[in-house]
């Protein structure tokens, strides 16, 4: 038995082994077999026995670097998942934030601007803000985003 060892192991140095990447395919295969209890596939059958063979190809292959490099790829997408940043890049909602907070900041200043000729009005239905003439009385206005009529009083 010692003897297989040392034998085993020595076959398997220079080769990848076990990684993350090869323990999740062998769960995969796992679960496959458990489904295909109750699909019977022939054809999901030699999925399943490619999908085997492929991951102990990963396993005995001696290009260590190639397969250090799919397994990174599987530990960052995990850690990405547990810190929460799967979809969320944090660069991209900086940038986003900011926009949003310059835009408003701009629809405010121009209606800062125009505040003696013109009154702004919020739809009641889509909740756009319309610029509408500052004419005294009651008005009917029609929104130009969503067309819902509403009534506006300017004083
Ligand atoms: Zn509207």
């Amino acid at each position: 038995m010692n003897n297989f060892r040392y034998r085993f192991a020595q076959f398997m140095s220079g080769r990848n082994g076990t990684d993350e990447l090869y323990i999740l395919m062998i769960v995969i295969y796992s679960v496959m077999l458990v489904v295909n209890l109750f699909v019977r596939s022939r054809f999901f059958s030699i999925i399943i026995w490619l999908w085997l063979i492929l991951a102990f190809c990963r396993f005995f292959s001696k290009n260590v670097a190639g397969r250090q490099k799919e397994n990174a790829v599987l530990l960052n997408i995990i850690s990405r998942f547990r810190s929460g940043k799967f979809r969320k890049d944090p660069n991209v909602i900086k940038i986003k934030k900011k926009s949003k907070a310059k835009k408003k900041a701009e629809k405010y200043k121009t209606m800062y601007d125009q505040r003696k000729t013109h009154v702004f009005k919020n739809c009641p239905n889509c909740k756009a803000t319309i610029r509408l003439p500052k004419v005294k009385g009651e008005h009917t206005v029609c929104c130009p985003k969503c067309n819902t009529d509403f009534k506006v009083k300017i004083r």
